[in-house]
This record gives structure tokens, sequence and C-alpha cells, in this order.
């Protein structure tokens, strides 16, 4: 079974949060770890790094420290791919065209804040699951 890591980030935790968590479970998926935290700005750089260079860098670290996020340990039999299907395509515009069911389609407001992180592929799962939530792997 793979693990991935999603994120419900700050624009669904108040209106869409116990939702997501429905689809997630009706999804297959289980949750092993599970943490609430409201990120700090360092954290918020380090977690999206690899965008750095990108011109909507600064507004999307405080778009993700601007409130609490609900971070989780998502296993299932190809999870990585299955959590991405489910989140939609980056922009709620094309997830409306393309995903109408995804997540993104139905909760998201534009391209910065669109509800869901889904990580990209298994390295990059187990090293956001690490930054996350530390050693697990022994749980
Ligand atoms: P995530 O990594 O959060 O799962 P993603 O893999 O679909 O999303 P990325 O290209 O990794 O998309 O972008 C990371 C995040 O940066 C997006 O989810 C969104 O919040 C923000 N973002 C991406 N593109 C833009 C943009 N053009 N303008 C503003 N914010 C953006
Ligand atoms: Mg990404």
């Amino acid at each position: 079974q793979e693990q991935t890591l999603a994120v419900i980030k700050p624009d669904a935790m108040e209106g869409h949060k116990e939702e997501i968590l429905g689809e997630i479970s009706k999804g297959g998926f289980t949750i092993s770890h599970l943490k609430e935290t409201v990120l700090t700005r360092e954290m918020a750089e380090e977690f999206y790094r690899e965008h750095r260079e990108k011109p909507f860098f600064s507004q999307l670290v405080d778009f993700m420290c601007r409130g609490p996020c609900l971070m989780l340990v998502l296993t299932k039999e190809n999870a990585v791919e299955e959590w991405r299907a489910m989140m939609g395509p980056t922009d709620p515009e094309k997830a409306r065209e393309t995903a109408p069911q995804s997540l993104r389609a139905r909760f998201a407001k534009d391209v910065l804040e669109n509800t869901v992180h889904g990580s990209s592929d298994q390295q990059h799962a187990a090293e956001k699951i690490h930054f996350i939530f530390g050693d697990i792997s022994a749980d």
C-alpha cells in the first residue's frame, strides 16, 4: 500500500473540512496520521520550496499560513495518483470543465486558494510526510 500527504488548505477549513473528510473516507483511503496546524512562514516556505522562484510564491506562503491546515497521511493502493485525481486540476476553472466532481471543481475559489494539496509522486510524498510528521515509519 502506498502513502501520500494530503493537506486541507486554509480556504477550505471553515466551510468544507467535514465534507472533504467524508469524500476521503468514501474514496477508500485510510487516514493513518492527522494533525491540524497553523504553518509558520518558514514552514510554508520550506513546504513549497520547489516553487520559490515562481511569481506567486509570496502569495502562496501568505495564503498557506493564514489559518489552520489539516495535514493527513492517506494510505491506499495507488494513493498518490488517486488522491491527485480526487483533487482535480490546480485551477478550479479548468477543474470545472474537465473534472466537475473533483474537490477543486466543487470548492476552490481560484488557482491560489484551491482547497487541497497532494504529493505529486512517491518521493515527494515520503519527503513531505517526514517534514510534517517526523519519523513515522515505525508506527
Ligand atoms: P499542490 O502542490 O498544492 O498540490 P498542484 O500540484 O496542483 O498543487 P503546483 O503547481 O504544485 O500545483 O502549485 C502549488 C500551489 O501554488 C497551487 O496548489 C496553488 O495554491 C498555487 N499556485 C499554482 N499556480 C498558481 C498561479 N498561477 N497563481 C497563484 N497561485 C498558484
Ligand atoms: Mg504541487
